[in-house]
């Protein structure tokens, strides 16, 4: 049996698969600009019903996959940051039983 984070997950998929495909924009009408998705990503999960822009990225098939493309860029980026840090981390912990 699938665990609740699991289901969660797949449930995630089949609602973005959704927006991606069945709110075609071609000419993206009323789309916002990089600054306002990216500030959608950085308060992603905070009052972002009440924001008009936010609707829209959610009803816009070419939004919605470059609001995706953010988050993962910024994923990617803090996981970057998280590796750099624990080598930093190892190479203070070397220096120290070297000294
Ligand atoms: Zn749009």
């Amino acid at each position: 049996m699938a665990s609740d984070r699991e289901q969660y997950d797949r449930l995630q998929k089949v609602l973005q698969a959704h927006v991606l495909s069945d709110y075609p924009n071609p000419t993206r009408i009323g789309c916002p600009s990089k600054e306002i998705l990216n500030r959608l990503v950085e308060d992603r999960g905070r009052a972002l019903d009440a924001d008009d822009s936010y609707r829209h990225v959610i009803h816009c098939s070419p939004c919605y996959g470059e609001f995706l493309e953010l988050i993962e860029s910024r994923e990617h980026a803090t996981e970057r940051l998280t590796t750099l840090q624990r080598f930093r981390q190892f190479l203070r912990r070397c220096l120290r039983a070297v000294l």
